[in-house]
């Protein structure tokens, strides 16, 4: 079987993973905006912002990877911003994904850049949990938005990052996190468990994929736990390690490779 080691539960949950990603791939931008009613794309600039990436005085730029890049939405930010602020026309991304559909998505889309078929840009396909083409010690910054809760073994995924970063080089998620105020938490829950399948069927015509991405947020690690994870990884996570975004909604977490 393609089981391999995994046990049946994993193998389960790739697959399912999998196909929410397939089904969901046309629909996926339009529907990030109408689930969060367009706030992902506030966060996603904080994000980009908060790594600043590029940098004008040196010839090489950042080797960026992003992984779960998915339609490409922070890989072309990060390049806006390399090239736009930092005055950086060397900086580039490699999107990475484990679902061929998202990667064709985010091909597509990149061909309205300016990075599209440049060599800015590329492509790789695979599972975050194992990158055998991406070399140790080669990246500057590690890229995960919206992504991480998905995967199957989160800690092989991180020590993989360590691994591929280089000393110094930057880890450093954007995902949906654990509401820090209760009566908020009450308001947020009725939203996500009530609306956002239903949308999902409206709009997609798929109920099922929406209502596993909120279930999948529910289970995710709360902010603390998962800056434990990155620690045990081996990364260094200054100050607080993470920061809310609206009220914790969503997080950022940091870690450095000493
Ligand atoms: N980063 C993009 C964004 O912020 O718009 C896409 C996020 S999307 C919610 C999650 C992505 O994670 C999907 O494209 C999915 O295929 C990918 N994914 C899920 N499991 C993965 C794994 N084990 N390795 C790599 N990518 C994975």
């Amino acid at each position: 079987t393609h089981f391999g080691f995994e046990t049946v539960a994993e193998a389960e949950k790739e697959g399912r993973v999998r196909d929410v990603f397939s089904s969901v791939a046309a629909s996926y931008d339009r529907m990030n905006d109408l689930m969060s009613l367009g706030i992902h794309r506030l966060w996603k600039g904080n994000f980009v912002r908060s790594l600043n990436p590029g940098r004008a005085d040196s010839e090489k730029g950042w080797n960026i990877l992003d992984i779960a890049g998915g339609t490409g939405d922070i890989a072309f930010r990060m390049l806006d911003h390399a090239t736009n602020i930092n005055q950086d026309m060397n900086t580039r991304v490699t999107i990475s994904d484990i679902n061929p559909d998202m990667l064709e998505e985010g091909r597509k889309r990149s061909l309205q850049t300016p990075y599209g078929n440049t060599d800015r840009l590329s492509f790789l396909q695979g599972n975050a949990e194992s990158l055998p083409t991406v070399e140790s010690n080669s990246v500057d910054l590690y890229t995960v938005a919206f992504g991480i809760r998905n995967f199957t073994d989160k800690d092989a995924a991180l020590r993989e990052a360590f691994r591929v970063l280089k000393p110094g080089g930057v880890f450093a998620c954007l995902e949906f996190s654990h509401v820090n105020s209760a009566v908020f938490n009450a308001v947020y829950k009725r939203w996500s468990f009530g609306a956002i399948p239903l949308i999902g069927q409206l709009v997609a015509g798929d109920r099922d994929s929406y209502q596993y991405l909120v279930e999948s947020i529910e289970q995710f690690p709360t902010q603390e736990a998962f800056k434990d994870m990155i620690q045990n990884a081996g990364f260094l996570t200054p100050g607080q390690g993470y920061e809310n975004l609206s009220m914790g909604i969503a997080s950022i977490h940091k870690g450095v490779k000493p």
